[in-house]
């Protein structure tokens, strides 16, 4: 109470005990949750009535915080995506941690911001960069950037490329007309997220050349090498090529090796997706398809997926970190720097990208990495890839079913041979997820709509790949 009158204006508890104990049986719901969540279906539709209650009118007056979590239980938690769920097999999702739940937590408390100044917290930021670095064989000067996900890291390494294709200049002129017609090149596998970066850069998705893939899925090096030679011929200026390490559709992985000869070669930058299929390399059975990632230019790649730390956690890496920050820094007297005081510790993680207010994502994957440690978590990306040799092993067996794609690492590709494929498979998908059972999601290759089963979920065992094939046959039956 601070007003003469009694009445007080901060927001913090007037009754602290009830707050703590309000707070222990949200923190035990949630892990009552994430214990229990092999018993509860891996997604259900909300019901309209759920639905109406998130559409309620302003909360002019309080609500108790019982209250407000009491509306959490009965109408968000039930209806989120179920990738906590070991039967989630949908687009690429990550099950997300106890440590890492944990640190979110605690890092609300802190409520750090991480844009820059002197404080431990940056100091976590800077012991994770040091940490992925090693993991990824990136030298001493190499920067890096948490940022939300991969599709960010993506448009950022596409600036510092933009940049230093084009030298300082593009910073104050921006693209200039009669300027060099710039060409970026990726596998036509590529994620939709690398050809609106090059629409964000102003470069335009017409300048990033679709490159073929060969049978395995993987970008194909002769292709490559031709489009680039043809572009030069026609005036074009090559600076960039995007190697894929973990495509979305089918998890091929692109000759990273390959792609850096290029690169070396022609003087391009050499950038890699490696959204979730970048820390197979921890895996003991599939470091190995990474090789030449060490030689990439940059990297981005999402700790929210196989590294399991609750969204969002992306990550960008940069070779040069001196050319990373040369893309983004802009001085400001009200962001000057000190040697001494809160303004020390210079430079700063916002001289390294587009924001000043950012989060403390550093925290939730410093519990994870500690906790779990980098050995498990490379077995437990190791088991998900198994599952999937597992589950094509199946479908191979199953005369019913026909696998569609060669299995690289963690994503299955199949579909049932049934009448009408392309509808059948799709509606297969929403019938599976509408039962509860498990959640695929679907994806067209060459033409044909198919089942894809992407295993990322730690949790995900046999019997839960075992309910996703007999839930197809079942309801393919039906
Ligand atoms: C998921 C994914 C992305 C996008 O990453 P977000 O974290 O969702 O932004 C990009 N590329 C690939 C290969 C992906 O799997």
């Amino acid at each position: 109470m601070d007003s003469q009158d009694g009445e007080r204006f901060d927001l913090d508890p007037e009754d602290w005990p009830e707050a703590r104990r309000q707070a222990h049986r949200m923190l035990d719901d949630i892990l009552d949750y994430v214990e229990g969540i092999r018993a509860r279906p891996v997604w259900q539709p909300m019901p309209p009535e759920a639905r109406r209650r998130l559409r309620a009118p302003l909360p002019v007056r309080p609500t108790p915080l019982a209250e407000v979590h009491a509306g959490f239980l009965r109408d968000v938690l039930p209806y989120s995506t179920g990738n906590v769920h070991p039967g989630f097999m949908g687009w690429v999702h990550g099950g997300g941690s106890v440590p890492g739940l944990l640190g979110e937590m605690l890092a609300g408390g802190l409520n750090a911001n991480l844009g820059g100044r002197d404080h431990a917290p940056i100091e976590v930021e800077r012991q994770i960069l040091a940490w992925v670095r090693e993991v990824f064989g990136f030298p001493e000067g190499a920067s890096g950037l948490f940022v939300s996900g991969t599709s960010m890291a993506n448009f950022l390494a596409l600036l510092v490329a933009r940049r230093a294709a084009l030298g300082p200049e593009v910073r104050t002129g921006g693209l200039t007309p009669g300027g060099p017609r710039l060409r970026a090149y990726a596998s036509a596998a590529v994620h939709a997220c690398v050809p609106r970066a090059m629409d964000m850069a102003g470069l335009g998705t017409a300048s990033l050349r679709l490159v073929p893939a060969g049978p395995e899925g993987a970008l194909d090096m002769e292709a490559l090498s031709r489009a680039v030679a043809e572009d030069r011929a026609s005036g074009f200026r090559p600076f960039l090529v995007v190697g894929t390490a973990g495509t979305v559709d089918t998890g091929a992985v692109d000759d990273l090796a390959g792609i850096a000869d290029l690169c070396a070669r022609e003087g391009l930058w050499f950038h890699v997706d490696g959204a979730f299929g970048a820390l197979a390399v921890l895996a003991p059975g599939k470091a190995f398809l990474l090789r030449g990632l060490d030689r990439a230019d940059s990297l981005a790649f999402d700790f929210h997926k196989w590294g399991q730390v609750p969204y969002d956690a992306g990550y960008l890496l940069v070779r040069d970190g001196e050319l990373h920050r040369d893309a983004f820094a802009t001085p400001a007297a009200y962001l000057r720097r000190e040697t001494r005081g809160l303004a020390a510790g210079s430079p700063w993680p916002t001289d390294f990208g587009p924001d000043l207010s950012r989060g403390f994502r550093a925290l939730k994957t410093w519990f994870t990495l500690r906790a779990c440690g980098l050995e498990r978590l490379g077995r437990a990306i190791q088991h998900s890839c198994d599952l999937a040799a597992y589950l094509a092993h199946r479908i191979e067996a199953l005369p019913d079913l026909e696998l569609m794609a060669p299995v690289t690492l963690n994503i299955v590709c199949f579909r049932h041979r049934g009448k009408d494929p392309d509808a059948l498979n799709a509606r297969l998908a929403v019938r599976i997820q509408e039962s509860g059972l498990a959640a695929p999601s679907t994806t067209v290759l060459g033409g044909r709509t198919v089942l894809r089963a992407a295993l990322v979920n730690h949790r995900t065992r046999r019997e839960d790949v075992d309910r996703l094939l007999d839930a197809v046959l079942e309801l393919a039956k039906a």
